[in-house]
């Protein structure tokens, strides 16, 4: 878990391009994060649920049935861990992931890196819990100590794209459904990434990238197709 420190200590969290690439081939389900997270488990005791899908037999095979119940709103077969009366994931044990190489698709892709990508550090407790509580709050002190490195003019454009993009569904949250609900913050983190190169676009002329401002009807579309056609979010 951090220590209450924690926020007093910047993080590398690498060059911005290459972290973005790396995470949207995680959101893909491509390969797993690689998050430097040291001694840090904020993620694993800040009450959250964690989602399992049924095409998930290795991790379903690690966890004892009794800790699973029926995911809302998902088709049968999702399934959630919850967390015990000290917001820790059960499977948490001395401080580290007892079924680690094992660990469902959620733990592996999980990057709170993505949060300071987003300029969401401030928002990251918020979700399923308010600002008193400590394990969420222990996520926003991580997720507020990256520091990301621009060594390239694209790396700040990316940047800028990928908070344009949260910025825009924000805004125009229609984009995401019919019912113009706005997601999660770590569900409009994901979609910024997803969505951030539809903010950009190569220059004719220099062959470099611009930014540039997309109408929400594109916008809609390009996150359908994106998404395989489903209802986004
Ligand atoms: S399964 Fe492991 S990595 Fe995932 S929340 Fe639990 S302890 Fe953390």
């Amino acid at each position: 878990m951090a220590d209450e420190g924690a926020h007093e200590h910047e993080l590398e969290a690498g060059d911005f391009s290459p972290w973005l690439e790396e995470m949207q081939h995680a959101l893909r389900g491509e390969r797993d994060s690689d998050v430097p997270c040291g001694t840090c488990t904020a993620c694993c005791t800040a009450s959250q649920f964690v989602h399992i899908g049924p095409d998930e037999t290795d991790a379903l095979a690690h966890i004892p049935a009794q800790l699973l119940f029926p995911a809302p709103r998902l088709a049968r077969g999702h399934v959630l861990m919850g967390y015990d009366e000290r917001g820790h994931c059960p499977m948490l044990v001395d401080g580290g992931c007892s079924i680690y190489a094992h660990r469902p698709r959620t733990c592996r892709t999980y990057d709170c890196r993505i949060f300071a990508a987003a300029g969401l550090e401030a928002d990251a407790a918020a979700d399923r819990a308010d600002w008193r509580d400590p394990h969420k709050a222990a996520i926003a002190r991580q997720a507020d100590r990256w520091r990301f490195g621009f060594t390239t003019p694209s790396d700040r454009l990316r940047a800028d794209a990928v908070r344009a993009a949260v910025t825009f569904v924000r805004e125009h949250p229609d984009v995401l459904s019919a019912r113009a609900a706005l997601p999660s913050t770590i569900g409009l983190a994901v979609v910024a990434v997803e969505l951030h190169d539809v903010f950009l676009q190569r220059d004719e002329m220099s062959g470099g990238l611009v930014p540039v401002a997309p109408e929400p009807g594109a916008v809609r579309v390009e996150l359908s197709r994106r998404r395989g056609g489903a209802a986004a979010c």
